[in-house]
């Protein structure tokens, strides 16, 4: 075999910049340019028609009642935590293993963030590290379906209906990602998600809330859609949605102060975008599967996904992973495996995946009202900080998961070139600890 790169041997890739192509997302062609110029010309960036819909072809797919076009997902996700009543003093549960994006708004409610396990295999919150974190205050479970892979959403759902909580799943990873058949963003009471264009959908600065839930929905549009409110709006004369009569007599103002309108140059390349993109996340699984049944015989390294008999899906594969497994090499860490495995040319092979989020300081220090102490401490009963030490899978994740391509093209030579660099270096991991 071919000594590693990291060693002074060739390469096992020779120019992945030279397929460009396949690494190219989201795709746009002239009907999205078309779709986006027809807006500008029509001055209508601020409208609602083209994003209304958006939404109607949005929630059929998905297979919900209610979708809501958000100026990006952060924002979907602030407003779905009002609508399911986050307030002050309050807890929330979330894996700590997800981007800030899926929690952080929790504090500017006052709330705090009670962080969870992930499961090794599914990096998703584990269902067996949350009912004990459950107390009297516990208001929302948020779950994300991280990295595309779908939560274990039975028994999640099975503890929250027991104790009355409700479930916001975060999508902005798996938009299209089944769970035993079923789509996610209908799984729980309701979803937001992220559309940003560096993410599995991605149309712009955008995000899309999701729900069959008629009362979450109309309570997310007092939070941050005034035009909607059933107050006279030019945009939105005939809407008059809000049907809950405390909400209503907040008419035509945004009650979270937010404005989460989505600009329409986002929902016209999203009609397009979801015209292709069923027919583009399949070629991507299928080029992912491609890659790891290339791997299936190697030690050290496993896919992240579901299994293949269960019904569950990866969706568009956002931000794919593998999971390593340093005794089957030896012991090699994952860094070092990394390290060797980007020689052969792969830039994409980094251990972890995000950052620990229960570690950092704006979950145990950061004051958002100002009032001299903690926000995450400063209305609750309980403190529910946590040290290092305290979520074992979360803290090791530099050393169970690593990076691999992400391949939108079911590119047969390409993807049989970056698979060879990792089953090089994992078949010569003794190599690496010499
Ligand atoms: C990107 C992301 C968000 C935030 O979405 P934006 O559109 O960037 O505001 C929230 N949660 C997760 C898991 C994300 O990856």
């Amino acid at each position: 075999m071919n000594k590693l790169a990291i060693l002074g041997g060739s390469k096992a890739v020779v120019e992945d910049s030279q397929h460009e192509e396949m690494f190219c997302w989201p795709i746009v062609t002239e009907e999205d340019e078309q779709a986006v110029l027809e807006v500008l010309r029509a001055r209508s960036m601020s409208g609602l028609d083209i994003t209304k819909k958006f939404e109607t072809e949005f929630a059929e797919w998905v297979g919900v009642k209610h979708a809501l076009g958000h100026c990006n997902g952060t924002a979907s996700l602030k407003g779905a935590m009002w609508a399911c009543g986050v307030g002050a003093g309050d807890e929330v549960i979330c894996p700590s293993m997800t981007y800030w994006a899926s929690i952080v708004q929790a504090l500017s409610f006052g709330a705090s963030v009670n962080f969870a396990d992930i499961d090794p295999d599914t990096l998703c919150i584990d269902p067996n590290d949350i009912e004990h974190r459950i107390g009297p205050k516990t208001k929302l479970i948020v779950v994300v379906h991280y990295a595309g892979h779908p939560c274990d959403m039975d028994p999640i759902m099975e503890i929250a209906r027991r104790h009355n909580i409700k479930v916001l799943e975060d999508v902005s990873h798996a938009q299209g990602s089944l769970y035993k058949g079923r789509m996610t963003g209908t799984l729980g009471d309701i979803a937001g998600m992220s559309m940003m264009t560096g993410k599995s959908f991605a149309i712009g600065e955008a995000g899309m809330m999701v729900t069959n839930d008629r009362l979450l929905y109309e309570r997310c549009i007092v939070y941050g859609h005034y035009a909607r409110t059933g107050a006279p709006s030019n945009y939105n004369p005939v809407d008059k949605q809000v049907h809950d009569e405390t909400l209503s007599r907040f008419a035509g103002v945004a009650l979270g102060g937010a404005k989460h309108r989505m600009n329409q140059t986002c929902a016209a390349m999203g009609r397009v975008q979801l015209k292709y993109y069923p027919e583009r996340i399949a070629e991507i699984q299928k080029a992912m599967s491609r890659f790891w049944n290339l791997l299936e015989d190697v030690p050290g390294i496993r896919p992240h996904r579901p299994p293949l008999d269960s019904g569950s899906t990866m969706g568009g594969g956002y931000f794919p992973r593998g999971l390593y497994c340093a005794e089957e090499l030896g012991g090699l860490s994952c860094e070092k495996f990394c390290e060797a495995v980007r020689a052969e040319g792969v830039t994409a092979c980094n251990p972890g995946a995000n950052a620990p989020l229960h570690l950092h300081p704006a979950f145990h220090e950061a004051d958002l009202f100002n009032q001299g102490q903690p926000t995450v401490i400063a209305f609750g009963q309980r403190d529910v900080r946590q040290g290092p030490g305290s979520l074992p899978v979360t803290e090791r994740i530099n050393e169970i998961a690593f990076g691999v391509p992400w391949f939108k093209h079911d590119d047969l030579e390409m993807i049989e070139q970056i698979a060879s660099a990792y089953r090089k270096v994992a078949l010569q991991a003794e190599a690496l600890q010499l």
